[in-house]
């Protein structure tokens, strides 16, 4: 373990953070002290005014999609796939790598969650996978456009439509990222597919102050489907024309989210000059691998993860880099057919291999707007000294 050269006094650089959010929204406190006041004031905590407006904003930020706003990410793939009517034990091909809400909202409904591996550079479902997992029972694929990148969009929207099921995109991480088809059309992330979901989880990339989530899509007859959905079946208070959940984003959150959003290509644009940063730093560095860049999408970086190759190398790494005080995390440690709830799937280890090596050697290191080119630089060298 070799000494980290120091480009500043100590002092400067630490502490380092894994997310500022208090230092982000310091930024522009007076902003959101005049939407909590607002909100207070206007005492319309639930579905006001605030509420449609986020979602035309949002809407208009990405391309003019329909978004309806829900409580969570987790409720917004429910809701998803609510929205697809598919029957019970319907097949809904995942990634093995990826958050667990993914499963979790099929599993929930009584849908059979179908695992298949993921690419080893950019981390996402592997469209051959895909093709091989469908069976005359499959009803949707959903791409998880992890850490930030978009999935092959492109072959997903082939596989799916000539195979007649739904493609869903869980885009909690990747909001505001384009992929490019061969076409040269450009869509944001989260509206290519029939439904698209979001997360506005604190730590994510457009994050509230709390729980927040939306859905995504182009189809108007969807979005008033979903927004029937999400608020207990009714579009007429007290008239249900389906089963639906209570699943609203509070018009507080709105507020918050609406500044926060006016915010975003900013701290979009620092994320991703700190993840330049470390790609220039880190590139053709021994034993690890940087993110892998899919040139038909952009990367928004909500993670910036390192793939360290050879045994357990990524916690000796982890704790090389705790010990100068910088702190980093690893998405996803165990993989799905680890996880006791999710046994009854009947998935043995060694079925997806490329997800069972990441869940080993994948580290997230700090990738945020407020870090300082110098702790990037303190941060990058103390990755090459390990
Ligand atoms: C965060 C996240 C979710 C869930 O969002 P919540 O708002 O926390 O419910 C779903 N999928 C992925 C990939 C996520 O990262």
């Amino acid at each position: 373990m070799a000494a980290v050269f120091l480009p500043a006094p100590l002092s400067d650089l630490l502490p380092i953070h894994l997310l500022d959010l208090a230092a982000e929204h310091a930024a522009y406190q007076t902003e959101l002290d005049a939407a909590w006041r607002d909100t207070v004031q206007q005492a319309a905590f639930i579905q006001g005014p605030a509420v449609g407006k986020f979602a035309a904003e949002l809407g208009a930020h990405l391309g003019g999609a329909h978004v309806v706003p829900c409580a969570n990410g987790t409720d917004a793939l429910t809701l998803a796939l609510l929205s697809l009517a598919l029957p019970p034990g319907t097949e809904v091909i995942v990634p093995a790598f990826t958050y667990v809400a993914t499963l979790e909202a099929a599993a929930l409904l009584g849908l059979r969650p179908v695992l298949v591996d993921v690419l080893p550079d950019t981390f996402n479902i592997d469209p051959a996978a895909v093709r091989a997992a469908l069976t005359p029972r499959t009803g949707a694929v959903v791409a998880v456009h992890l850490f930030g990148q978009c999935a092959d969009l492109e072959v997903l929207t082939n596989i799916c439509q000539a195979a007649g099921v739904a493609l869903m995109e869980d885009n909690a991480q990747a909001l505001g990222a384009i992929f490019t088809f061969a076409s040269g059309r450009t869509a944001y992330a989260g509206t290519v597919g029939e439904v698209g979901t979001t997360s506005f989880f604190p730590s994510k990339n457009l994050g509230c102050l709390g729980d927040g989530g939306a859905l995504l899509t182009r189809d108007a007859a969807r979005a008033s489907l979903l927004q029937q959905l999400a608020n207990h079946g009714q579009s007429q208070k007290y008239y249900h024309q389906r089963i639906g959940l209570n699943s609203r984003l509070d018009t507080l959150q709105a507020a918050l989210l609406r500044v926060k959003l006016r915010h975003l290509p900013a701290v979009q644009a620092a994320r991703q000059a700190v993840a330049a940063r470390y790609d220039a730093a880190l590139h053709g560095a021994a034993g690890l691998q940087i993110p892998a860049r899919d040139p038909r999408s952009s990367h928004v970086f909500h993670q910036y993860t390192l793939t360290v190759k050879g045994g357990d190398r990524r916690d000796a790494l982890q704790a090389h880099l705790q010990a100068h005080g910088i702190p980093s995390a690893i998405y996803y440690p165990l993989p799905v057919q680890q996880q006791p709830a999710y046994a009854y799937l009947g998935y043995q280890m060694g079925g997806f291999p490329v997800a069972e090596r990441l869940c080993k050697q994948v580290l997230s290191l700090p990738v945020h707007p407020g870090l300082t080119a110098e702790q990037v630089e303190f941060i990058a060298a103390a990755v090459k000294a390990f």
